[in-house]
């Protein structure tokens, strides 16, 4: 009998209940090494002989990371080496011992850089004011240093699929920008290749894997700092969709991978002011009078839009 379905067991299931768990448990951890192996091919992300330093944060989505790379690592084609990082920031009340007794119980070599960020946050910022961007810059400043002393040359981070879709609206919302978070990209300094490995995963998986892997989750709101209340709503109106609409929120995540600059207004991507007609006929090509797609959806919350003959329309009537 596998680990698995005694641990089951032991939380007091059937054995027939045991088993399902098993089963949906083993499938969830095959989808996010699938998922997990599918981003690193599609982006390039880990070549032969990385040294790839995983930026842990105590948080379900670090430790899924590390775990699932761990993972991959066995069976990769190819030989690259982990290394965990944590920064303590020194909040108040940060349990310090918790990441290093865990990384040594699964014998992974790992580096705690321990550097007073929360002070200075505390100090800078007025009392009531945001502190999370100077705070999320001082850290990324000494994420690329370590990376440099420990000479890694990757630096992952465990941004997943829904924190992607999020940054994309919250640009969208209030940026005015068509920009989501990459899942590959040279850090500002230009000196580091920043990759998310988890960014075709969604939330809710890496949530049931914490729960599953029993991970030693420290909590997130240590800085006491308010959650972003903007990111909160739009978190909450893509759960909405997914709720009313199944599939909506997939499709616009496929969206961000099937980009047509000509169908969009952004002239630095198309050289809309050069196209002239080539009097060549293209079968593959676009026509003018688009429809737009039909709402097959009639279910609640959607509408039906009717199209009427301007003379049968109340609207264009004299009367
Ligand atoms: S929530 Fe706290 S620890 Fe996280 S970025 Fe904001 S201030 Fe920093």
């Amino acid at each position: 009998m596998s680990n698995i379905v005694t641990s089951e067991l032991k939380a007091g299931l059937t054995a027939r209940q045991a088993e399902k768990a098993a089963f949906e448990n083993n499938k969830l951890h095959k989808r996010l090494c699938r998922q997990v192996g599918q981003a690193i091919g599609d982006f390039n992300m880990i070549e032969d002989g990385d040294k790839v330093m995983v930026c842990l944060s105590g948080g379900k989505d670090s430790y899924a990371l590390l775990d699932i790379l761990l993972t991959l690592r066995e069976r990769a084609p190819i030989s690259f080496d982990i290394v965990a990082v944590n920064l303590d920031q020194k909040q108040p009340n940060f349990p310090g011992h918790v990441l290093p007794d865990y990384l040594r119980s699964i014998e992974v070599p790992f580096h705690i850089e321990e550097q007073d960020t929360y002070s200075i946050v505390k100090r800078v910022i007025p009392e009531g004011k945001t502190t999370c961007s100077l705070c999320s810059r001082l850290r990324r400043g000494i994420l690329y240093r370590v990376a440099d002393e420990l000479g890694a040359t990757k630096v992952a981070l465990g941004h997943h699929r829904d924190d992607i879709m999020e940054t994309f609206f919250l640009n969208m919302f209030f940026g005015s920008k068509l920009k989501g978070m990459p899942a590959k990209l040279v850090s500002d300094d230009g000196k580091h290749v920043v990759i998310r490995p988890l960014a075709y995963v969604r939330e809710a998986d890496t949530e049931r894997y914490a729960a599953l892997k029993n991970f030693p989750i420290i909590p997130c709101d240590l800085c006491g700092s308010q959650e972003n209340l903007q990111r909160k709503q739009i978190k909450g109106m893509l759960r909405e969709w997914e709720k009313k609409f199944p599939g909506r929120v997939e499709n616009i995540f496929s969206s961000l991978s099937t980009v047509i600059p000509s169908h969009l207004m952004d002239r630095s991507l198309f050289e809309f002011s050069q196209l002239k007609a080539t009097g060549i006929a293209n079968p593959d090509g676009d026509i003018a009078f688009d429809e737009a797609p039909c709402a097959t959806n009639t279910g609640p919350g959607s509408v039906v839009i009717r199209l009427q003959r301007a003379e049968d329309s109340d609207i264009d009537s004299d009367d």
